[in-house]
């Protein structure tokens, strides 16, 4: 080619926004095709970029948010305008309430009509319902801008606190044309997109000075330290110090769950009595109940807090000793102000929480270990539990309400980010757009265990499982209902009450019609076998494992968040 051709070369908003993606890195895109990024879509594909399409936006934009939470990179979602955006709007929120760094990116119609709201086909001011539920939201509208509002959406997404960034691609926009050669020199390779935070030196000494004074200290570990990728420096702070921990439960797996310094057997016992707690990427928020009142026991607290956001500090109880900072740093820090003068927890508190510990787990064991039939809730997680021992790689997603709450505490977690769920909001829906997510971004199978109505709201994302052919296999807990399948409707009218399903359902046949495998399974040795089997083919599979009807609880543990459960009690 001539230099005067190569002169005349032109390239469109289209390539500019899959050039500024590749050039960052950003090779995946969870998606759902449509005016205007159908185009987007079939050429990001043509470049090498993977398009995952999924059947609703929401679904996309879990998997993205779950992906940006296992690599640190921004998952990108791509949607289309206003419904297919709003669809998306929930998980960017979710995200963002997570701390994931996710970049929603949607189509949107053309601005002058839009703003004068002259009706155009999918009109909405979009950006401006996205800020509320994103940490930043960006609109560019040059072609010459697409590599800085990309590099300003991934700085934003991964720098500091994580969270959800939207940028708004107008259809226009993605049109555009402008010389190729200023187009390439326009794109922006963010350097260092999340920079190191040291903490202060002095608050690193505050913190080691109210450690020292602990009697009975404790470590709770929060998702955002399952995030941080720090782990082999958090294990040694942990067994440096010796000090009992907690996992909050997406932390699980960031040391084994039968590591002995573990307390999530003893947990109500330990946030009882521990007088100074070390909160590590874990904020106290309402799962852990504020950090006040009856969980917390009348023992005066001390609390250090270690989080990369300083606006997070004193949010709900004083805190004594703020580390702000990135938890590598931060942990790092600590651990190398220990010095000789630290003494590890006293016998009296670990041998305490020991044998709290064992007396808990042997109760757990009667219950476990009984074999009612139909199959209960804990029946049903011993056998996947055991099945799971013998997998430490694979990945669980878990969402429901007696679902959540029993395989939290049943299914032991060995290796860190490998439990995905419901988090920071209790959302139900994230199951299907998390496995997925997290089976394209690990390559490694994922079991999602599922309650029946949770499973609901990402059900037809089984087709998006097999036409990917993902390793994923689902388990329906299956007790014909939300919470439980007995409720009846009081006015002995022909509607069912409103927490009741369809009985005796079989969920099992839903993948089939995709070519997927089902199995049925009644007993916990036929869902052993089912779920030995349904990893060991590495296909896409769901199990519908039939639970007693009458067996969960009213919300689960949230039993007190409903209002007339909570009157009631009154
Ligand atoms: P959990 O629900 O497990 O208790 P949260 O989502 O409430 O965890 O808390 C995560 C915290 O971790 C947030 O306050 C966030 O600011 C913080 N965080 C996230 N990433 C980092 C990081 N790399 N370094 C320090 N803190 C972080």
């Amino acid at each position: 080619m001539t230099n005067e051709a190569q002169a005349t070369e032109t390239t469109d908003g289209f390539h500019l926004v899959i050039d500024a993606l590749k050039l960052n890195d950003l090779n995946t895109i969870f998606g759902l095709v449509g005016i205007p990024i159908t185009d987007l879509a079939r050429l990001a594909q043509a470049e090498g970029m993977r398009f995952i399409g999924f059947r609703h936006e929401q679904h996309a934009g879990n998997a993205a948010a779950i992906a940006g939470f296992m690599t640190q990179k921004p998952g990108i979602c791509m949607t289309v305008s206003a419904p297919g955006f709003l669809n998306g709007l929930t998980a960017l929120a979710n995200a963002t309430t997570n701390c994931f760094p996710m970049i929603l990116i949607s189509g949107s119609s053309e601005r002058e009509i839009v703003d004068l709201q002259q009706g155009d086909y999918e009109e909405m001011d979009q950006l401006n319902a996205a800020k509320p539920y994103a940490k930043a939201a960006y609109r560019v509208l040059h072609a010459e801008d697409i590599g800085i509002g990309v590099a300003r959406a991934i700085r934003a997404a991964v720098s500091g606190r994580p969270g959800g960034v939207y940028l708004d691609l107008p259809a226009k926009l993605l049109a555009q044309t402008m010389d190729a050669v200023k187009g390439k020199q326009s794109l922006v390779r963010v350097v260092d997109a999340a920079p190191r935070q040291i903490p202060a030196p002095e608050s690193v000494t505050r913190a080691l000075d109210v450690l020292k004074g602990a009697k009975r200290p404790l470590i709770l570990l929060g998702k955002g330290a399952a995030y941080a990728q720090a782990d082999a420096e958090i294990r040694a702070f942990v067994e440096q110090t010796g000090i009992p921990y907690l996992p909050m439960s997406m932390a699980k797996g960031l040391l084994p769950d039968t590591h002995e310094q573990s307390a999530s057997a003893a947990r109500s016992f330990v946030l009882q009595e521990a007088d100074v707690v070390v909160l590590i990427g874990a904020r106290l928020n309402w799962l852990l109940a504020h950090g006040k009142g009856k969980t917390w026991g009348a023992a005066p607290k001390k609390f250090i807090q270690v989080d990369i956001a300083p606006t997070e500090i004193d949010s709900n109880v004083a805190i004594a000793a703020p580390v702000i900072g990135d938890i590598g740093s931060c942990v790092a820090a600590l651990r190398a102000g220990i010095d000789s003068s630290f003494a590890k927890p006293n016998a009296e508190w670990t041998g305490a929480i020991a044998e709290r510990k064992s007396k808990n787990l042997a109760k757990m064991a009667v219950t476990l270990d009984q074999n009612p039939s139909p199959m209960n809730f804990h029946s049903a997680l011993r056998a996947i539990r055991d099945v799971l021992k013998a997998r430490p790689d694979i990945n669980v997603v878990n969402e429901g309400a007696n679902t959540l709450d029993y395989a939290r505490s049943i299914i032991d977690m060995y290796e860190p980010r490998k439990r995905f769920d419901s988090g920071t909001w209790g959302i139900m829906g994230i199951g299907m757009g998390f496995a997925i997510g997290a089976a394209v971004t690990s390559g490694k199978p994922v079991v999602a265990i599922e309650g029946d109505s949770a499973f609901g709201f990402s059900g037809m994302e089984l087709e998006t499982i097999c036409r990917y052919d993902l390793p994923v296999c689902t388990v329906v807990f299956n007790n014909n209902g939300v919470y439980r399948g007995t409720d009846v409707n009081p006015t002995g009218g022909k509607d069912v009450a409103p927490t009741v399903f369809v009985k005796g359902a079989r969920y099992d046949k839903m993948i089939e019609a995709f070519g997927g495998i089902g199995y049925n399974a009644t007993t916990p040795e036929e869902l052993t076998n089912a779920l030995l089997e349904a990893i060991a083919s590495g296909k896409p599979t769901l199990i519908n494992a039939v639970i007693d009807e009458a067996a969960g609880t009213e919300s689960g543990r949230l039993t007190n968040l409903n209002p007339q459960s909570a009157a009631m009690k009154k």
